[in-house]
Parts: C-alpha cells; sequence; structure tokens
C-alpha cells in the first residue's frame, strides 16, 4: 500500500521569528513530510512587521536550515480561518508550541474549537525546548525596543532587521 505524505501546518504570527519558532520547524519537520508554515495576518496583533516581511523572514531563516533528514518547508501567508487554510493544504495536523502554562489556557480553547470545526485534523503540540521556553515574540520586541540584546533569542539576520524597523520607528515618532 502506498505511503500517504504527512503534512502538518505551523501557524502563528512570526512577529519576528524567534530561535523558540525554528526549533519547532526544525523538530516538526523531523516528523513530517511536507510542513506548511502558515503566516497569519493577525492585524489585530498590531504587527512590527508587516505580512510580507513576516514571510519573507520566516523563507530566509528556513533557508538556512540543514535539510537533511527534514521535510520539504513552505511557508505561506493566510487570512482564512485556520481549519479552511488547513483543509486547503491537505494537511492532517496542525502544529503548535507549548511553552509555561500560560500558553496552556489558550491552545486548550483553541484546540477544542478547531476540533469541532474539523475532528479529523489533529492538534499536534510540542513542548518548547528547555532553552527556548522564556522567548516570545512580544518580549523580544519589547526588549529591543528598550535597547537591549536580543542576540541569543533571535538569528543575527532577524536582530538586524528589528535594529533597522525600530532605528526607523525611532526617527518617525
Ligand atoms: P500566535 O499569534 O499564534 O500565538 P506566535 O508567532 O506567537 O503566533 O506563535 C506561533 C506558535 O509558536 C504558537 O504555537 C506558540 O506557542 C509557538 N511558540 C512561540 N514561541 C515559542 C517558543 N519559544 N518555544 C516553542 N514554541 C513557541
Amino acid at each position: 500500500m502506498a505511503k500517504t505524505e504527512r503534512v502538518g501546518v505551523y501557524p502563528g504570527t512570526f512577529d519576528p521569528t524567534t530561535n523558540g519558532h525554528m526549533d519547532i520547524i526544525k523538530r516538526g519537520a523531523r516528523v513530517l513530510d511536507r510542513l506548511v508554515i502558515g503566516v497569519a495576518v493577525n492585524a489585530g496583533k498590531g504587527p512590527l512587521f508587516s505580512l510580507d516581511e513576516r514571510v519573507e523572514i520566516v523563507r530566509d531563516e528556513v533557508t538556512s536550515l540543514d535539510s537533511g533528514r527534514l521535510g520539504v518547508i513552505e511557508v505561506k501567508p493566510f487570512d482564512s480561518l485556520l481549519m479552511q487554510f488547513a483543509e486547503s493544504e491537505n494537511a492532517g495536523c496542525i502544529l503548535r508550541g507549548l511553552r509555561a502554562v500560560s500558553d496552556f489556557d489558550y491552545e486548550f480553547q483553541m484546540a477544542g474549537m478547531n476540533a469541532r470545526l474539523n475532528p479529523d485534523i489533529e492538534i499536534l503540540f510540542l513542548m518548547a525546548s528547555e532553552t527556548n521556553q522564556f522567548i516570545a515574540s512580544r518580549l523580544v520586541k519589547e526588549i529591543a525596543a528598550l535597547g537591549g540584546d536580543i542576540t541569543s533569542f533571535v538569528s543575527p539576520t532577524v536582530a538586524q532587521r528589528m535594529h533597522e524597523r525600530l532605528d526607523l520607528k525611532s526617527v518617525s515618532e
């Protein structure tokens, strides 16, 4: 019998991509044949980077991964319901990262609602690795805006982009 392709969607705002996101991407792509990273519009979160920029940042980060042992990784923007996006990608699962208990309430509720929308798509959680437990895009942005060192949370390319963006912002304010 032909083996069916294991496809998963990893959705998020990725504003910007942190080492925590990259860890989930690498680990997810090890167990999936195709991982589609879905970059959500999420205008409500008032992102620092536009949707196109966030897609470009994730793409850049992904190309720097060692592709040996990893499934195919794709990066796509989406502005629909997550379940609709997952269905359009023929995904069998949705991948999420779990940090501390604070993530749990939100993820628990979302997983329950999404399971009602499509019970055939499993929601899989990967625990954040020990070194990335505390990393959150929101905090990285706050630290960068106040001139703190963000090099242990994001890649050098992302750090550079953040500094450029924040310098520009402070000039225009
Ligand atoms: P969202 O707006 O959906 O919360 P994020 O970009 O903040 O989007 O996060 C996307 C996913 O990545 C979520 O499942 C989140 O829990 C996970 N994630 C974020 N930071 C980390 C981290 N440091 N370690 C593991 N998972 C993380």
